[in-house]
């Protein structure tokens, strides 16, 4: 079904047959759009727009002609979509931004960590890369399903459409596999030896893999072996006081969380995460990484069981 909505300030946008047009709730007018362009499997735009008036139901030539205006459409989706952050919801003046997934700025200056990285990629990763997550997942969600973020990744499933779930799933598993991997880095110490987990954490180390050392050595054989883009993750299984610790390869941007599990300490492989000083040679990052785990960081989720 091809609808045309009218939205306040006489802008059309376009749901030609690109996508569904879901009514969210039956006690307010309110509709999400969701918009692709032609010819893009992957990419979609969505506005959160309340109070929208059904303009007409369109014949196939007026949605050809239509279409024309989707570029318009696309760029003030997103503005619609921030100006009505309750988009879809009865209340759709609002304009608070208080339900947005954060962009936390890094812990410490983009050069903290050299040697082992050097600043240009952790201001390319942080400001681009990771703001970059962060704001599609953001664009994706509704303002009630952004509350609850991270845990709706838990619960990808219940996500009805398609391409909003795979969205949620790279976009949001990318904010958050960054914001905690950013969090649990720090200044590098001289000797990697000396680097190592204390308290419950520690124990729970030595007691699931026989020693620190054998845990690394899974850790990185895993890291360095890791076909394509991916994370690998130190994460736990099970609630007390059966919890487990597990090591794991995730593809793109897949997250223990999304399993129901809770990460703990991840290393991202993906080539924007080290090329630029180590060109192909991932081994030799994976390798350095060590000395700027910052296992207090750690030691916190895992004690805590929050993530930053
Ligand atoms: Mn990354």
């Amino acid at each position: 079904m091809t609808l045309v909505f009218d939205v306040p300030r006489g802008v059309a946008f376009v749901s030609g047959g690109l996508s569904g047009v879901q009514r969210r709730s039956s006690a307010s007018v309110a509709y999400w759009l969701v918009a692709r362009p032609p010819g893009s499997s992957k990419r979609h735009f969505k506005g959160g727009v309340s109070s929208l008036s059904l303009q007409t139901e369109v014949s196939r030539r007026a949605v050809l002609r239509t279409l024309v205006l989707l570029p318009v459409a696309v760029a003030m989706s997103s503005q619609v979509n921030a100006a009505t952050a309750t988009g879809g919801t009865a209340t759709g003046s609002g304009t608070s931004l208080g339900s947005e997934v954060p962009v936390p700025p890094l812990p410490y200056p983009y050069n903290a960590l050299e040697p082992v990285i050097d600043a240009k990629t952790m201001r390319l990763h942080h400001d681009k890369h990771f703001v970059g997550y962060v704001t599609k997942v953001n664009a994706a969600l509704t303002e009630e399903q952004r509350k609850t973020f991270p845990s709706i990744l838990t619960r990808l499933s219940t996500i009805p459409d398609r391409t909003v779930r795979e969205t949620v799933r790279n976009q949001g598993g990318g904010a958050i596999n960054h914001r905690v991997f950013f969090e649990i880095m720090r200044t590098p110490v001289a000797d990697a030896q000396r680097n190592t987990p204390g308290g419950a954490l520690g124990d729970a180390i030595n007691r699931q893999f026989g020693s620190l050392a054998a845990f690394q050595k899974e850790f990185t054989q895993a890291a360095k072996t890791l076909f394509g883009s991916g994370w690998v993750w130190l994460y736990e299984v099970g609630k007390s006081p059966r919890r487990e610790l597990k090591i794991g390869t995730f593809a793109n941007q897949d997250s223990p969380l999304m399993q129901g599990n809770m990460p703990l300490l991840g290393l991202d492989v993906w080539e924007h995460a080290y090329y630029l000083r180590y060109g192909p040679d991932r081994g030799a990052y994976v390798d350095a990484w060590w000395r700027v785990v910052n296992w207090p960081a750690v030691e916190k989720i895992f004690e805590t069981r929050q993530l930053p």
